[in-house]
């Protein structure tokens, strides 16, 4: 009788010993749950980062060696069709837009094939040609720093051609991220160029063209900024199709190009010199022995040159 209180005393102390250690699970289960879900967060973040950067280096990758613009996301929406795009553009003074650049009967055609994404393995024979030819063009260059490279731009100059600037590095990412990454890559190429070939390049072409969409700033704050360096950028207005996600064969390439240059007085024709652009190299006789024939004229880009753009340089501030 006499062990009763104290046995209601020990169990209730072993019950308040029960929930304290119950108690202390809880919430050392809560705190390691935390624990574990902040880890968790934290190397998620670190792996969207991750594939984040490797997306964009494989944007660059893919706009450099295959030159292909149209592969870049937002690229081949942008530009579905250049002339559709100029003939939107209610431009002026020597800008192509449709009425002002569409061939009559009895105008002439002026050709200017223009190459870019080179110096590559397939310059030097783009040049064979173009000399066996006697056709001049135009590069449209981005910075190579081997001695092969050197020797090309040299040639492009020494043989008449007009050498112009695609950016030095060509990766989107880091040249459309400000108008200052944008004009350090370009004062990049333009004094680089300027050391190897004596010449001051003053024709610009937007990695994508000007209508591209993965540039991060406005394209109106780069005309902008190549307009206060007396700078000219040209768009095309013919697609020779060599970058295109489907494989053209060389015929197709020259039907592409034969096909839409007769339609106006001006064309730029979007050729490329990468290293990937076979094709390109095996279509270029026929190409040009095919304007010959159409008794067009086949030029380098000049001062006189009409320009193709998208958005009109002259409105843009
Ligand atoms: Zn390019």
């Amino acid at each position: 009788m006499e062990e009763k209180p104290t046995n209601g005393l020990r169990e209730k102390a072993e019950r308040r010993k029960r929930i304290e250690r119950m108690k202390r699970g809880i919430v050392l289960t809560i705190i390691c749950w935390m624990i574990i879900s902040m880890i968790l967060c934290v190397v998620l973040l670190c792996r969207v980062i991750i594939l984040q950067n490797q997306v964009n280096h494989l944007k660059d990758v893919l706009a450099v060696t295959s030159g292909d613009e149209s592969m870049v996301p937002g690229l081949s929406q942008a530009m579905p069709d250049t002339q559709q795009l100029l003939d939107e553009s209610h431009s002026t003074g020597k800008i192509a837009n449709a009425s002002d650049n569409l061939a009559g009967e009895e105008d002439s055609h002026k050709v200017y094939l223009t190459f870019e994404d080179g110096p590559s393995s397939n310059t030097e024979e783009i040049l064979d040609i173009l000399a066996e030819h006697e056709v001049k063009a135009t590069f449209f260059v981005v910075g190579k720093e081997d001695e092969e490279s050197k020797a090309l731009y040299q040639r492009m100059v020494a043989e008449g051609h007009t050498l112009a600037m695609h950016s030095y590095s060509h990766k989107y990412s880091t040249i459309y991220n400000s108008v200052e990454d944008f004009s350090e890559d370009l004062l990049k190429l333009q004094d680089y160029l300027y050391d190897v070939t004596g010449v001051r390049c003053k024709y610009y072409r937007f990695p994508g063209g000007s209508a591209n969409q993965v540039s991060n700033v406005e394209m109106t704050e780069f005309i902008s900024y190549l307009n206060q360096q007396g700078l000219v950028y040209y768009d095309w207005n013919v697609s020779s199709g060599d970058a295109a996600s489907q494989a053209y064969t060389p015929e197709e390439l020259v039907d592409n190009v034969t096909a839409d240059v007769v339609k106006y007085k001006t064309s730029v024709v979007q050729l490329h010199d990468s290293d990937t652009k076979t094709t390109t190299v095996d279509a270029l006789a026929d190409m040009i022995e095919a304007l010959q024939a159409e008794d067009v004229e086949l030029l380098p880009i000049t001062d006189d040159t009409t320009v193709i753009q998208y958005i009109d340089a002259s409105s843009v501030q």
